[in-house]
């Protein structure tokens, strides 16, 4: 019997097998014919599976060819289009409250980094070198709202990558590839577009080398991990697979070259300070500090430096990759206040518009901006925070207002603290 299936196989026209592959139609499930013309033209299940796997795999890369050969050419950079640096800041000033130091040196960073780009463009001798940036700051101080707000003024496609989840090949997780691809499609799969892209890499510290000395052993999603990114930090060309996930042999695969994307790594980097105290006092004992100018040491952060997030664990070819470095501030009562009501987009306008979609005028009272400032000090939430307590104060009010056939609603201070004191820090870490 097999051999007789094997005799069939292959043999062009064969009513009994698949025209693809050969196989006889007692060897699949389901073997389909083709009706048209009248000769024998056949597909088995399996061959219909393999080509749907191959469709899906190039399926973006195809349109992505297509658009690229219609749509036309990203516009050519020009020097007087570009954004200042105070543009950028005033820019920024509209979305992210307080920052100043960070405002300042990302927007010079984002105007060199765009300066770079012409002068490759003319062709000239010097080269000037990437501006990849850290970020440095514990967490919800708006490092993420920054690098969006900044991709948002230069209508580049942006990505948010998390590096914890990010594995040296061959690991289970992602391999770090898969960062090009989430801007690929950022970018809708234009290559062009992509490739002056802004990726914001959160979590760096996450990498960090455990302990200060090279391990012996393997460490899959530190060290490893962090090898991978200096190809792509520094500018290379890399064959990204259009789907992410991992690389397979018979994928298809989209060159993207990461010369002119800019990457901005943020991470809380915990711990840090003590590095930072560490190398003052040794330097203040070394050189001998000038008394005029003592440390602040309420908040060291401000002094951090390459070689601080060199021994809190990050290679030091990484760090070299990542010249800019500039850390945020904790946000204090003041920035919490003027964050609920200041941005563009502040939480309170956000709750303002969903009311005003139902017709109804909702104010909140001073008092309640307080109180609600005073629990996101007492979580120590940071910005996060203020959102989730919103959210507490605000759910059973959107859940009965839009029935009541009211028309004002006015959030008290009372209401405030009613809701949310009642609420552990944990149930509030939830939302937000
Ligand atoms: P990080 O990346 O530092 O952990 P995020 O940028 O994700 O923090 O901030 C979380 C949220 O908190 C933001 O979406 C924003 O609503 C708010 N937020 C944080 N910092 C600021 C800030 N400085 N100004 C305005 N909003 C902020």
């Amino acid at each position: 019997m097999t051999q007789e299936r094997n005799n069939n196989r292959g043999r062009n026209g064969d009513k009994e097998c698949c025209s693809f592959c050969g196989a006889h139609r007692n060897d699949v499930e389901i073997l389909f014919s083709g009706a048209y013309g009248g000769g024998a033209a056949n597909i088995c299940n399996k061959c219909i599976e393999n080509g749907y796997e191959m469709l899906l795999e190039s399926e973006a890369a195809v349109p992505a060819d297509r658009r690229r050969a219609a749509a036309p050419a990203t516009p050519a950079l020009k020097m007087e289009e570009l954004h200042k640096p105070a543009q950028i800041k005033a820019f920024l000033d509209q979305y992210v409250i307080g920052q100043d130091a960070a405002k300042r040196y990302l927007s010079v960073a984002v105007y060199n980094h765009y300066k770079r780009l012409l002068h490759a463009a003319a062709g000239d001798e010097v080269e000037i070198d990437k501006s990849n940036i850290v970020l440095v700051g514990p967490t919800g101080t708006g490092k993420t709202l920054m690098a969006r707000t900044i991709a948002r003024l230069l209508k580049v496609p942006f990505t948010i990558v998390d590096a914890t989840v990010l594995t040296e090949a061959g690991y289970v997780g992602e391999d770090v590839e898969s960062i090009l691809s989430r801007l690929l499609q950022a970018a809708d799969y234009d290559v062009a577009q992509a490739e002056r892209g802004i990726v914001f890499i959160d979590e760096i510290d996450k990498i960090a080398r455990k302990g200060d000395n090279p391990s012996i052993t393997r460490d899959v999603s530190g060290e490893g991990v962090q090898q991978a990114l200096l190809k792509i930090l520094e500018g290379t060309t890399v064959n990204v697979p259009p789907q992410g996930g991992r690389k397979h042999p018979d994928q298809k695969f989209i060159q993207v070259d990461t010369r002119n994307i800019l990457f901005i790594c943020g991470g809380a980097f915990d711990g840090i300070e003590k590095k930072i105290a560490q190398r003052l006092n040794t330097r203040a004992m070394g050189y001998g500090r000038v008394a005029a100018d003592p440390i602040d040491r309420s908040n060291l952060m401000q002094y951090v430096s390459p070689q601080d997030i060199k021994s809190y664990g990050l290679i030091p070819e990484l760090v070299g990759r990542l010249p800019v470095l500039t850390y945020m501030q904790p946000l204090g009562r003041d920035a919490l206040r003027r964050i609920l009501t200041d941005p563009k987009n502040s939480i309170v306008r956000q709750y303002e518009r969903l009311f005003a979609m139902d017709g109804v005028e909702l104010v909140f009272e001073p008092e309640a901006l307080e109180a609600i400032v005073d629990r996101a000090v007492a979580c120590k939430l940071g910005a996060r925070g203020l959102r989730s307590i919103c959210e507490a104060v605000m759910i059973d009010t959107m859940f009965d207002l839009p029935s009541s056939g009211e028309n004002r609603f006015v959030v008290t201070g009372d209401a405030v603290r009613e809701k949310t004191e009642g609420t552990p820090a944990s149930e509030l870490k939830k939302v937000g």
